[in-house]
């Protein structure tokens, strides 16, 4: 057998391993049914049942003013930066040109949030950090999901949720029938706290604004709140995750669901059941409700 063909056995049995795997969680998840991309089959918006999430802890304060209409929230397009990548009908692709070539600012404003920020040193996380990890995604999705700071894999790599728990966070919005870049992807503190550590609430109150303008720079019609540090925080509200999850709040006009982290699910995968019976909420809130 030549060398070529038994390339293309592993390349093949490695993709069959990974939608196993992929079908095995949705499945511990409790999902029953996965929904065809409607786009294949009648130009329709692409959709799946997908699996529930997790989250992390967190804890609390303001995000306010995040900018965007109360009474009429907006329904983005969500532009790709992938020249290649397929488009769905719920998420017209009008590829914008990136402002800057740096992750989380493809558009003017985003890039305009960045350039505010500069080689920052308003906190103390700025001396451990190799990466300012300012966010990743479309500057205008309709769907945004928030985080509390990055890990060791995000520092190192200069981008959100790209670790254990990105890569579940990735399933996680794969399940709800958007792509990764379809949504945009944010933490409430841009630098590593040493140690994975929570950020500290003076750390927060440096940052978090950065986050709030690119809330409003973003203007999604929901953003998801991973972990009590995201969910507290974003809220202002030092209620237990366990009983903010699966409410809805809004802050400034902007819909916030708050779930659990999933580095938390990957620690508790009994959670996950939870986590999706949340993002099943948004998916209805977006129009996205999955088939019964
Ligand atoms: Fe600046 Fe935020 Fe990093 Fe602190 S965490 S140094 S405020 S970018």
């Amino acid at each position: 057998m030549s060398d070529d063909v038994t390339r293309t056995r592993d390349e093949i049995a490695g993709v069959a391993a990974e939608a196993l795997r992929h079908l095995l969680w949705l499945r511990d998840a409790g999902v029953r049914e996965i929904a065809p991309p409607a786009a294949a089959l009648r130009g329709g918006d692409a959709r799946a049942d997908g699996g529930p999430v997790g989250r992390r802890e967190g804890e609390g304060a303001a995000v306010r003013g995040v900018g965007t209409s109360a009474s009429t929230p907006t329904a983005n397009p969500t532009p790709t930066p992938t020249a290649t990548a397929t488009p769905t009908a719920t998420s017209p692709q009008t590829a914008t040109a990136p402002a800057t070539s740096e992750k989380g600012c493809g558009s003017p404003a985003l890039a305009a949030i960045r350039e505010a920020l500069g080689p920052c040193t308003r906190c103390r996380l700025a001396a451990g950090r190799t990466h300012l990890v300012f966010g990743v995604g479309n500057p205008r999705a309709e769907l945004m999901f928030v985080g509390e700071g990055p890990g060791a894999d995000e520092d190192r790599q200069g981008e959100p949720f790209v670790g254990r728990a990105g890569q579940l966070l990735t399933k996680m919005i794969e399940a709800m029938g958007f792509r990764r870049e379809e949504v945009y992807i944010a933490n409430i503190v841009k630098c590593r706290p040493p140690e994975n550590r929570n950020p500290e609430p003076d750390e927060m109150d440096a940052c978090e604004p950065f986050l709030r303008r690119q809330i409003a720079a973003v203007q999604p019609r929901v953003v998801v709140a991973l972990g009590k540090i995201a969910a507290q925080r974003l809220l202002a509200d030092p209620t237990p995750i366990s009983r903010l999850r699966g409410r809805w709040a809004e802050v400034d006009g902007v819909r916030i669901m708050p779930t659990f982290h999933p580095a938390y699910l990957l620690r508790s995968p009994e959670e996950k059941k939870k986590a999706w019976e949340d993002l099943q909420l948004v998916m209805k809130e977006l129009g996205r409700a999955p088939r019964r």
